[in-house]
Order: C-alpha cells, then structure tokens, then sequence
C-alpha cells in the first residue's frame, strides 16, 4: 500500500477547493516512512482519496499535492503531459513577441515547487520544493527530450530550498553553462541575462508587459527609473525617445549590464544615467533639491515576506510613492508597482492613495498592470497573483 497521509477530521476542505498545499496542522497521521520528496496518497479520516502529493517533511507545507485525480499516477507521462499542456499557452501568447518567457510557474501550473524560465536557447529551472527535486532527473530528461535545441541550466539556490530540507543546486544539467551573457529579445528589443548571478533566473520577465506599457508616454519627457534592475524600462524608454532617462539600482553589476544593454541596441549614445543609490534616499535628495520628473517607475523588490511583516511594507511603499508624487512634474505619470503577494491589490491602492495625500497631490488612474500571461493564476491558488501595478496620472 502507498503512504499515506490522513487528514484530520474538518480538515480537508481546501484540498476538496483544490488548494495544492497541505499544512502540517491539517495532518493527523502519516502512515509509513515516505522518503523526502515522494509521492503519498492525501486521504480524510474516512479513507477517502483527495489527492497524490509530495511529501515535505520539514517544511511547514507538509505535502503539495501533484494531482487531484486518484488514477494519475506521478510518472514521467504526467510531467510531459503538464509542460506541455503549460508551453501550449506561451506558444500562442507569448512566443510572437520575445524568445524569453516562463515556461512553467509552479502551482500556477499545475506543478508545485518547479519554476522554467526560457531565455532564448537557455532553460532555467528552479527546484524550490522536496517533489520537485525527487522528480528532476525526470524533468531535466523530459526539457532535454521536448526542447532538443535548448541547453539546461539549473538556479535552485533560493532561501525556500533550506526550509523544504534541500541543499542549494546550481550548474549545467543538460549541454553546457553560458560563457558569457546569454541575450534575448523583448518586444524587438535585446536584452542581456546573466542567468548564472543574476536575480531569480536571470531577469524579470513577469514585467514585460509593464515595460511595453512605458513607451506611450515619455517621448521627449524626462523619466526616473528606481529599482532598474538591469534598466529593462529606461531602455524601453530610451527607445521610445526619451528627452533623458535615470536608473537608479543599489546594485553595480546590474547597473553595469544596463550600460550594455543601451549599447546592444545601438542606444550607447542616448541620454541615460546611471546612479549606484538607494531608492529611498535618492528621492529624498530630489525632494530636497526640486528636480521633478515627466515619468516615475517604482519597481521595487518584495517588501512583505510575512504577515509580520505587512505593516513594515506598508510604511516603506508609502514612503517611496509620497516622494515619488512629491517629484512628479505637473502632468505626469507614475508606474508604481508591488510584487508582495501578501499585498492585496486593494490595500496597494490604499497605500498609494495614503501617500498622494501626505504629497498634497491628486493622481488618476489610468491603467492597471498585472504579471505577464506566462505566469498566469490557478483559479484554485489565487495567491498566485502576486505582481500588481497602477499607472497614475497627476492631475494638474
Ligand atoms: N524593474 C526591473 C526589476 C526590478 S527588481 C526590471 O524591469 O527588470 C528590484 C531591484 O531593486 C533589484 O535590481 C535590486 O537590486 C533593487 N533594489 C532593492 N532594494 C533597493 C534599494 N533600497 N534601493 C535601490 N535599489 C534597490
């Protein structure tokens, strides 16, 4: 008989909404020695069958269910059948306008734990869960099989790694590691990814579309770009015509691939800048100085990483968007944006409304943004939806 987990008593609800997670206090009992990472069989106290999931056993997510369906065994056939089924999605929406793109977002696709990213003839994997790493000769031989042109390259060496009980994992898993930067192209843009250090696997796809969204408004305006990362929206926007174009990253190799990214698109000679700061007290300095700004982008990094941390986040994504409608020209237009999960869209909107108040200024929205098609949500996973962004206008 397969291990198995019981549920306890009242416990199986979201497993019967098809939530993939089972937490270590919804569990009565475990039954056998399943090994880190193998498939066990999710019953109630009855007996009854809920789903087949990987088994966790140091993570407070104590299992992830793989499938819903008693009669689909966990083999290679199903993951064929998943990245597949996911790819089917990026060739129709995704693949007509860049070469770089999610191939698989986790649960968002029906596989708990395993992130593919595609730059170009790269595939990006990160293996964040004890499933996902039982199974990765399967997956790394299924991508070698479904994309002969592509070579694997494996980015497991996030933090969640340690609370599922796995070590760090990186190298080639399939051809050979890039020797130098591997570029792609973005809305006929190319764009440089250094998937060995770079952040996540490389690069954020996810705002692809918010960066697309940029080029409408700033030809001829002055545009600050804060959190640029590797400059994806100055380069959009230096692209677009801008008058002059600020990145500002407290990180140097990133800033150093925005330079050359200019250059790969010929835009060497375009008025962009490039300033080593942190956020918060570089727009304190243009507060304090009067410099305003035609286009503000906030892109920054995950403030909220734990309920605790919620109110903390708050304060910081206020701070940063008072300065920023502080230093908004008349006129202008902000892209403000929040990647914390735990940040509802509707709390965000407060938190800007809270901050244009403090700046004395009275912004519209515009536009909303949301994370790219290729990191698309479960309908049963809604925390899924973790990228959301809001293009204000200032109204005078
Ligand atoms: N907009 C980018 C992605 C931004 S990711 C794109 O389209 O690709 C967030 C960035 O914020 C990272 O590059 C990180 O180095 C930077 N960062 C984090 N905290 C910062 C701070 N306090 N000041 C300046 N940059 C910061």
């Amino acid at each position: 008989m397969a291990d198995q987990i019981i549920i306890k008593t009242g416990r199986e609800k979201s497993l019967r909404r098809r939530h993939p997670w089972v937490f270590s206090g919804a569990i009565h009992k475990v039954l056998g020695e399943p090994e880190l990472g193998a498939s066990v069989e999710v019953v109630n106290d009855k007996g009854q069958f809920l789903g087949t999931a990987a088994y966790s056993p140091h993570s407070q997510i104590r299992a992830r269910v793989w499938s819903f369906d008693q009669n689909t065994p966990i083999d290679r056939e199903f993951f064929k059948q998943r990245i597949t089924t996911a790819q089917a999605l990026r060739d129709v929406l995704i693949a007509p306008h860049t070469n770089a793109y999610r191939v698989v977002a986790g649960e968002s696709d029906g596989l708990p734990g395993v992130t593919i990213d595609r730059y170009a003839d790269y595939l990006v994997c990160q293996l964040m869960s004890a499933g996902a790493m039982y199974h990765q000769d399967t997956i790394f031989s299924l991508l070698e099989e479904l994309y002969p042109s592509c070579n694997v390259y494996e980015r497991s060496d996030i933090d969640v790694r340690q609370k599922e009980g796995l070590k760090l994992a990186t190298g080639p898993r399939v051809g050979v590691a890039p020797s130098e930067m591997v570029v792609i192209e973005e809305n006929g843009l190319k764009i440089a990814v250094d998937i060995i250090n770079g952040h996540k696997t490389g690069y954020y796809l996810d705002q692809r579309d918010a960066r697309a969204a940029i080029r409408p408004y700033v030809h001829n305006k002055k545009v600050l770009n804060c959190f640029s990362y590797t400059g994806g929206f100055g380069l959009y926007a230096a692209a677009a015509g801008a008058a002059e174009v600020v990145n500002v990253d407290v990180s140097q190799p990133a800033l150093d691939i925005s330079q050359h990214n200019l250059a790969l698109n010929g835009l060497q000679d375009a008025p962009v800048q490039h300033v080593k700061a942190d956020v918060f007290e570089q727009l304190r300095k243009y507060a304090e100085s009067g410099e305003k700004f035609d286009v503000i982008v906030l892109d920054p990094p995950k403030f909220v990483d734990s309920k605790a941390s919620l109110n903390r986040a708050c304060r910081g994504y206020k701070d940063i968007n008072r300065l920023a409608a502080h230093i908004l020209a008349p006129g202008g237009v902000l892209f403000t944006f929040s990647c914390s999960g735990l940040l509802s869209n509707e709390l965000f909107q407060k938190v800007v409304a809270d901050a244009c108040l403090d700046a004395n200024r009275d912004l519209q929205i515009i536009d909303r943004t949301q994370q790219t098609a290729d990191h698309p949500v479960h309908i049963h996973y809604p925390e899924g939806w973790y990228l959301k962004g809001l293009i204000l206008r200032a109204m005078d």
